[in-house]
């Protein structure tokens, strides 16, 4: 029950089993062309460049980042949280030069805070993350991809934490590259990186110069120049998702298939059932920790569906919780990072563990490892309080 990886989908961790093919066999390219026909439904977009990045979420940023940055490129990256600092990073690393803006942790920004900074820097690419998992908070993107449009820049979001869980909509967004993890509300293990590229991001990275086996091929004379990483140049990777099927690496055979399963799950439940689950089990999981007295970290106004920082009750050992919790109760919750060392657990509620079951036990054990530890917390408070959502609900326990 904690921010990501989760426990995956029993289904998915079936497929996941399933026997190995072929990289060219007639039922690997069908499940690899399957897969980005599910995923274009997923992300809510036509966009043809619709593939997986073999690796975790972090391989999807960084195929990316540097495929759609070239050296000296000005990029925007606005900072809430820990991954805000990763994708100035991975910026910097692809030789950008990198101009942030950051609010505290706990908040989100204005849009007009935005707006204001890409007129200001004029940025090729703003870099945004939508949900934060180290700070909870879900970055409004509705009205970005709009201000984008407006002055020529290249919108990437990072939507690991956020996506199946939350709303997201690539092309009534205007977003033009966006990428993805399975370990999160997407229910599956961590390891493959679903991404999608628009148009204009598309055209930018096949702007660019080619080397492959040492030849250069210049596609463009006014390139600036080539892809710094083979593995992660998505001109390359492109090419072997598409029709030329031209060799790149060998794609993740078990990994396509846990890929294909999670959007199967999400796509056979729907969409929107599948954020309205979201949100009820985290509505469910908020009510309950504050039924047990605890606070809550954040903007309660923006924070994502899946997940929730929970203050750690002065005088009560928050790693010997977690510990207990793990050993007594077979409950995993999360530490935290940067500012919030130290000061909240992180409870999720995604992908397999949006589950009333789940929601429940994890809050009569947490009260019960809470009084261990001396804390004085209301009996029954946080069931009571989560059951209380679930009543006021048409479908209990959700559909
Ligand atoms: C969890 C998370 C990641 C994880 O990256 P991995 O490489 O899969 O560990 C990336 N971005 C965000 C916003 C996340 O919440």
């Amino acid at each position: 029950m904690g921010p990501g990886p989760i426990s995956a989908y029993p289904s998915v961790l079936r497929a996941m089993s399933a026997p190995l093919v072929g990289q060219y066999d007639p039922f690997m390219t069908a499940t690899m062309a399957e897969t980005q026909d599910l995923y274009r439904r997923v992300w809510a977009t036509e966009n043809d460049a619709t593939l997986l990045i073999d690796g975790t979420s972090r391989a999807g940023i960084e195929a990316a980042l540097v495929s759609l940055i070239r050296p000296g490129d000005r990029v925007l990256v606005p900072v809430f949280g820990r991954f805000g600092h990763l994708l100035a990073e991975i910026a910097e690393r692809a030789l950008a030069e990198v101009h942030t803006i950051e609010v505290p942790w706990g908040q989100v920004f204005p849009v007009s805070a935005i707006r204001e900074a890409v007129a200001r820097v004029r940025p090729h690419v703003l870099a945004l993350v939508q949900g934060d998992t180290s700070t909870t908070m879900n970055q409004p993107l509705e009205e970005i991809g709009e201000i984008c449009r407006a002055h020529g820049v290249l919108f990437y979001t990072d939507a690991t934490a956020s996506l199946g869980g939350n709303d997201f909509e690539m092309d009534a967004w205007g977003v033009d590259a966006a990428t993805a993890g399975l370990q999160k509300c997407l229910g599956g293990p961590s390891g493959s990186a679903p991404i999608t590229l628009s148009e204009r991001a598309v055209e930018v990275i096949r702007s660019r110069a080619r080397v492959e086996a040492g030849i250069r091929e210049e596609s463009d004379p006014d390139a600036a120049d080539f892809v710094r990483s083979n593995y992660f140049d998505l001109g390359m990777i492109l090419d072997y998702w598409g029709p030329r099927r031209l060799n790149h690496h060998t794609e993740a055979t078990s990994m396509l298939y846990a890929a294909r399963e999670c959007a199967r799950v999400l796509l056979n439940e729907g969409r929107a059932a599948v954020i309205a689950r979201h949100r009820l089990h985290g509505e469910a999981m908020l009510a309950g920790v504050g039924g047990l007295g605890l606070g809550v970290f954040g903007d309660l106004a923006h924070k994502m569906h899946n997940v929730v920082a929970v203050e750690i009750p002065d005088g009560v050992p928050g790693e010997a919780v977690r510990s207990t919790l793990l050993a007594d109760f077979g409950i995993e919750i999360g530490t935290s990072f940067g500012p919030l060392h130290g000061r909240v657990w992180r409870i999720g509620t995604m992908g397999y563990n949006a589950r009333t079951d789940a929601v429940l036990q994890t809050l009569a054990a947490l009260e019960s490892v809470l009084r261990r530890f001396g804390a004085s917390v209301p009996a029954g408070g946080g069931v009571a309080a989560a059951e209380d959502v679930y009543a006021a609900t048409d479908a209990p326990g959700g559909d």
